[in-house]
């Protein structure tokens, strides 16, 4: 396991809470002390490109300092990418995060869509031809789904949980459909059907459902069951390439320690 991780993301860059002080603090303390470090690049504009329209990308560089992280954040993601692709598991620990972004449009707080750009990445250059995105971020990823919406060789999954399907979130597990059991359900479709084995797993990687955060639903053991599901499927289907984007998480504590969780869950799985 290796994190991409650059300082730059210490920054803060805009007013929302993907972009507060110390937001990643704990995250990068506890994550660089258990793995190697891997320096990002700024992705380029023709890389941005592959996604987002001119005007888009136009918009976004009406901000420097946004612009600067923006494509600080999809060239993590293109490092991760990258890793995956030559073997090494990896978690890109950058923001701001990107999973609502589409080709022309952005909100919650992501202004490129890093995982989208990564993939797509790897696409263009031959080295895949089909992936599968698994998104257990609190949020749908409607960038992310936008991005690929002609692409049927990139599967996105979404990992729901009864709580928000009916609007509740009082924390009574009795309403949580088991959301580990339910991405096991899912990844065993692929085991059937040969030619729908993927090429490459990217997680976008969100900890707002932490019991300490915003979903209010999953404890960290949770994350670490799903990254030793998620690194058993990516040996067993993929040929262990594996990358994971950081996407939400807003309690610094609850999101450092998910993230070393799930981590430390990919590695069990992968090896
Ligand atoms: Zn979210």
């Amino acid at each position: 396991m290796k994190i991409v991780f650059h300082e730059d993301f210490f920054k803060t860059y805009s007013f929302d809470p993907a972009a507060s002080k110390g937001r990643l603090d704990h995250a990068a303390a506890l994550l660089t002390n258990h793995y190697p470090v891997v320096t990002p690049y700024l992705a380029s504009e023709k890389q941005i490109k592959i996604i987002h329209t001119d005007s888009h990308v136009q918009e976004i560089q009406n901000s420097s300092q946004i612009y600067h992280m923006a494509r600080l954040a999809a060239g993590s993601a293109i490092k991760a990418a990258d890793l995956a692709y030559s073997g090494t598991a990896a978690f890109s620990l950058a923001r701001p995060p990107g999973h609502h972004a589409g080709p022309s449009t952005y909100w919650g707080f992501c202004y490129f869509n890093n995982i989208a750009i990564a993939v797509k990445q790897l696409i263009l250059e031959e080295k895949i031809n089909s992936a599968v995105i698994v998104d257990f971020d609190l949020h749908l990823g409607d960038g992310t789904i936008d991005s690929f919406a002609d692409t049927p060789e990139v599967h996105y999954y979404h990992l729901e949980n009864g709580i928000d399907l009916i609007g509740l979130n009082n924390g009574n597990k009795d309403f949580r459909n088991h959301p580990v059991t339910q991405l096991r359900e899912y990844l065993k479709k692929f085991y059937n059907i040969p030619e729908d084995t993927p090429d490459i797993l990217a997680v976008s990687a969100g900890f707002d459902r932490h019991i300490h955060d915003w979903g209010g639903s999953l404890d960290t053991k949770e994350y670490q069951e799903i990254g030793e599901e998620l690194g058993k499927f990516a040996k067993e289907q993929c040929q262990g390439k594996i990358f994971s984007v950081l996407e939400g998480g807003y309690n610094p504590e609850s999101l450092g320690e998910s993230a070393l969780a799930f981590c430390q869950g990919i590695e069990k799985g992968v090896n």
